[in-house]
């Protein structure tokens, strides 16, 4: 593991580890198993692209049956939150009666989640539930609470592990955080 990195034009730092990643993930998911072990086939419900690797850790710790399914939004240009939701990929009608469990990455402002909670809801699942690997309490603008949090963070910008700088830097597998030099 490199301590400094440069994507792009910005220097990064390690910020947090892959081994302490992993634990995040398992406290996570043995908190999801606790709480499912007796619902009924909910599907994991990933948004793209910045929660692949979240999601296939997570996965491989979960240990009910469950389904995987993935929806694409957007709402980030550069560095910063933009405050409009595009939906690039959509749901088919499968949603219905069924318990989804959503996997975010990074919740920031709350803008994405928003959406995309009200784009589930038309489709009439049974429940819903938000689970993120990282969540910015300091930025949430939203009321919709926050079920599963893995790990909670400042207002600082991080790539590595899925999360991207630019499309640059999902490959990582450590957390990093920009820095000065
Ligand atoms: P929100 O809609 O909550 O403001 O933003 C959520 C999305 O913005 C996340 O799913 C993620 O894709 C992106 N995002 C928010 N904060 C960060 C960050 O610190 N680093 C990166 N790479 N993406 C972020
Ligand atoms: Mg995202």
């Amino acid at each position: 593991m490199k301590n400094k990195i440069r994507v792009k034009d910005l220097n990064f730092e390690v910020m947090i580890t892959a081994a302490e990643l992993d634990k995040a993930v398992s406290e996570v998911a043995q908190k999801i198993n606790q709480e499912y072990a007796n619902v009924e086939e909910p599907i994991f419900l990933g948004v793209l692209n910045g929660s692949f690797m979240f999601m296939s850790d997570l996965m491989k710790k979960i240990d009910f049956e469950s389904e995987l399914s993935f929806v694409k939004v957007a709402s980030y240009e550069g560095t910063e939150s933009v405050g409009e939701v595009k939906t690039l990929i959509g749901l088919n009608d499968s949603i219905k009666g069924r318990h989804i469990i959503i996997v975010e990455d990074i919740v920031d402002s709350g803008n994405s989640i928003e959406h995309l909670t009200q784009m589930l809801a038309e489709l009439e699942p049974a429940s819903v539930k938000i689970c993120t690997l990282f969540f910015k309490p300091n930025a949430y603008q939203k009321q919709i609470p926050i079920d599963y949090v893995a790990l909670e963070i400042g207002n600082e910008f991080i790539v590595g592990y899925g999360l991207d700088y630019d499309q640059l830097g999902r490959n990582l597998k450590d957390i990093y955080v920009v820095c000065n030099e």
